[in-house]
């Protein structure tokens, strides 16, 4: 049985070992207004009710009854909009420059308590649902059972487990891989059997990859095909690393139901992409100008400088397009959601950016919390305000319909109903103090 973060949430409540989540006091938010992504309605004067770690009441304060028992947590001059989402990360992540050498030779033990850290801080800055994209040695599937079952705090997460890879291409090691459709085969129920939710393929070459082109299609035809009948036999969807127009159309035409990065995408193939219901996560902050800092913080070295820059260009045009022929959109950063850029987290960056790409603020918030979930076909619990889905809910400094940059002031993160954060407040909520920019501490921690 594959289950995802969901069906895991529900065992473990009816396991007993209750997340903090499940809780029996409700719980009322009090606040500015709240944004109804599904519509764009905005509801002023806000109250919402959370009981037993879902939404069972939300409206106007004048229509929306407070039960005598709730706790009441008061966010004057506050909006609240759904946790948001980021569907292409890696807990693990080691970019090359500095990391790659202070962390040669990490223990598995080490990786899995590394990616908790960096799971507990992606939920501190207000992501409460993610898609990992590839990690190493199911450490992604420890940590992600571990905080389904309340053991420590994190987001709710869907996993592709590892990527399955080709000889030489991105996202491997030097070590052989899988060749030909009976090794991809084998491989893809590997993943499938570890408990992946999503397969990830890499069928070009990558930016962090030293050989083989960005736009070089590198898996075969009936390697993409292999990957793509497994994991639709076992009712799953295959995403799929992409730089190029070329090996995005073969990909599309053969079952990929995602593109990631998308380096280099025609107008004709977006086209393509929109008609087959296939979704982009663009990652755009791994190739923009107001990111580079970020990569000089990590001693990012030249060839890798080189390469970012090389598809900057071409990488922005494809999202503009992209935003003009309604594709749809899951943001995806491709850093450590909390990761410090531009003078916020890489989940504000990445939404900021598409609407510079032409987004509205409705379109670009949607792209950050209900489409990642419609994505992930977790939209009947997830994703917005809505009375039913889980109590996923963060409080920003105003309406972000007017103004999108109130996104960076996100001081408050509600999961299942529990608060995590709430710089605002002096109730319960354990309040972290999120990386140090200055310190450049985003992502390493001295080993044990
Ligand atoms: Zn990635």
């Amino acid at each position: 049985m594959r289950l995802n973060p969901i069906a895991l949430f529900a065992m473990a409540a009816i396991a007993g070992a209750a997340p903090q989540s499940a809780i029996a006091e409700p719980k009322a938010l009090i606040a500015a207004g709240y944004v109804d992504v599904l519509n764009g309605d905005l509801v002023r004067d806000a109250v919402i009710i959370v009981d037993a770690g879902r939404i069972v009441a939300a409206g106007p304060a004048s229509e929306t009854q407070i039960p005598d028992n709730a706790k009441q947590i008061d966010l004057p001059g506050k909006w609240l909009i759904p946790g948001l989402m980021n569907v292409h990360v890696h807990l693990g992540l080691i970019l090359p420059g500095i990391q790659m050498l202070e962390l040669a030779g990490e223990s598995e033990a080490a990786l899995a308590l590394r990616m908790a850290d960096n799971a507990y801080k992606s939920l501190l800055s207000g992501v409460t649902t993610i898609r990992l994209t590839g990690e190493l040695k199911h450490a992604d599937l420890a940590v992600a059972h571990a905080i389904a079952r309340g053991q420590f705090p994190g987001p709710r997460i869907f996993t592709a487990a590892e990527i399955v890879s080709i000889t030489g291409g991105h996202g491997t090691t030097l070590e052989p891989t899988n060749d030909g459709p009976y090794e991809v085969r084998k491989e893809t129920r590997r993943q499938i059997r570890a408990g992946a939710d999503w397969i990830k393929i890499a069928i070009t070459g990558g930016i962090g990859t030293p050989g083989g082109g960005v736009q070089q299609g590198l898996m075969m035809p009936d390697e993409i095909e292999a990957a793509v009948e497994i994991a639709t036999r076992h009712g799953i969807k295959v995403t799929a690393h992409s730089g190029s127009s070329e090996a995005t159309r073969e990909a599309v035409a053969l079952g990929v139901k995602g593109i990631e990065h998308g380096y280099f995408l025609d107008r004709e193939v977006l086209q393509l992409m929109h008609q087959q219901d296939v979704w982009f996560v663009p990652t755009m902050i791994v190739s923009q100008p107001a990111t580079f800092e970020f990569f000089r913080r990590i001693g990012a070295p030249d060839w890798y400088m080189a390469r970012v820059k090389e598809v900057g260009v071409d990488h922005w045009n494809a999202m503009k397009m992209a935003v003009e022929e309604n594709v749809n959109i899951a943001l995806g950063s491709d850093q450590f959601p909390f990761e410090p850029n531009d003078g916020t987290t890489a989940t504000i960056r990445e939404a900021e950016y598409y609407l510079e790409a032409g987004m509205s603020p409705l379109e670009a918030l949607q792209a950050a919390t209900i489409q990642p979930a419609r994505m992930l076909e977790a939209d009947a619990d997830t994703g917005s305000i809505t009375v039913g889905k889980f109590a996923d809910i963060v409080a920003i400094d105003g309406n972000p319909l007017e103004d999108f940059k109130a996104l960076r002031s996100l001081g408050f993160v509600m999961k299942g109903g529990h608060v995590y954060r709430n710089d605002w407040g002096d109730d319960d909520a354990r309040t972290v103090p999120l990386p140090d920019e200055e310190a450049g501490d985003g992502h390493y921690h001295d080993p044990f």
